[in-house]
């Protein structure tokens, strides 16, 4: 009833999808989050009176070295916020062309900011100081002024890859020798400081602003936490406030956040691990190209071209065994790890990829 078929089909199939590698989004919260939900002391965070969302920023100034941290509804949220502090209409970012800036929040930069994104063709997402150097434009009438460099840590669409601590630092150097400010998404750093070992403070430490996603491999159901000077976190609640972003008794998601930085941390390394497994046994498979040794954190693409299938006939042959894989092209494919998947999982996924490229011969 006021279902089409095809989202009716969809929903049939939802129901039955017993490893789902679609996201790091899928995460539930687990019985000790929803434990930290139930018992959260709230206030009004509009106010900042909600000492569960106060508590948190806390958490994250700490964690990240920062003085202010501001707690967002979504990532999304914090990447254009941030955008709207450090730029004008009509200057430009610099960011890897897979950034999820442009790829993914329906242009937003461009909507809300109404900037330009010079966009860099990096190694796996990770893009070098010298290529930095050659984008900045010069100051002119007739271009757009460079007023932000963005870092995605970990790429995404790179495969989850690691920026290392000194690709950082160079591309700092640059920015800084121009007195431009840099900006972080850093929706996976959680990854990324436990797949490098190099503290979360370390790795923020160049940027004028970065935030951490809730809602990914921390398993939170939602949210974001910016982070920034006072300075910075105070023009960023203004906008929040300005946006219908401002909550109220927010502490009921935000002591989930605080929950997976005391509990979901660690345990990234087993995602990785996962990821890695996963890969290494979709390597077996005839005709489907991934690479193992790229795998750094939780996150593994394939390519299925020699299969002689598509990924969307993969796609939905898999969701019929009940493992859910993405589709990110014609014939590209995303496996991400996080905390409902275990190695029995990462298993059945890969006997359930082999079985349905196998089938196609
Ligand atoms: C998911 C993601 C975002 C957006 O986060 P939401 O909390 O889903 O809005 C931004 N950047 C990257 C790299 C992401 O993977």
């Amino acid at each position: 009833m006021g279902h089409s078929g095809a989202a009716m089909k969809r929903m049939v199939a939802m129901n039955e999808i017993t490893v789902d590698l679609y996201s790091d989004t899928q995460t539930r919260p687990t019985p000790g989050m929803r434990e930290a939900i139930a018992q959260a002391p709230v206030g009004d965070e509009q106010r900042d009176e909600d000492p569960s969302v106060n508590r948190l920023c806390s958490m994250a100034c700490e964690l990240l070295g920062k003085e202010a941290a501001v707690f967002m509804p979504s990532g999304t949220m914090c990447n254009e916020i941030a955008i709207l502090v450090h730029c004008r209409p009509g200057n430009e970012i610099i960011s890897d062309r897979t950034a999820h800036i442009i790829s993914s929040e329906g242009g937003g930069p461009a909507v809300f900011a109404g900037v330009l994104v010079h966009p860099l063709e990096g190694a796996r997402g990770v893009y070098g100081a010298e290529q930095v150097e050659a984008a900045i434009r010069e100051e002119s009438r007739h271009t757009p002024r460079t007023t932000l460099i963005s870092v995605e840590q970990t790429s995404n669409q790179g495969g989850g890859t690691v920026w290392p601590l000194a690709a950082i630092e160079s591309v700092a150097d640059v920015a800084g020798r121009y007195g431009i400010p840099m900006h972080m998404d850093g929706a996976r750093l959680m990854n990324a400081v436990v797949a490098s070992g190099v503290p979360a403070r370390d790795f923020a430490k160049s940027f004028n602003s970065l935030w951490f996603d809730l809602s990914k491999g921390l398993g939170c159901p939602i949210g974001g936490v910016l982070a920034g000077s006072h300075e910075f976190i105070q023009q960023a609640w203004q906008w929040k406030q300005r946006m219908g972003g401002a909550m109220r008794q927010a502490g009921i998601v935000a002591a989930a956040g605080a929950y997976a930085l005391e509990n979901h941390v660690e345990r990234l390394v087993e995602d990785h691990a996962n990821a890695r497994l996963l890969a290494d046994r979709l390597a077996t498979v005839p005709g489907v190209a991934v690479e193992p040794e790229a795998v750094e954190t939780n996150i593994v693409f394939f390519d299925v071209k020699g299969t002689g299938l598509t990924a969307a006939d993969v796609y939905q042959a898999l969701l019929e065994r009940g493992v859910r894989i993405g589709r990110m092209g014609p014939f590209r494919m995303r496996a991400v790890t996080h905390l409902d998947v275990d190695k029995a999982d990462v298993e059945t996924a890969a006997d359930a990829v082999s079985t349905v490229v196998g089938s196609a011969g």
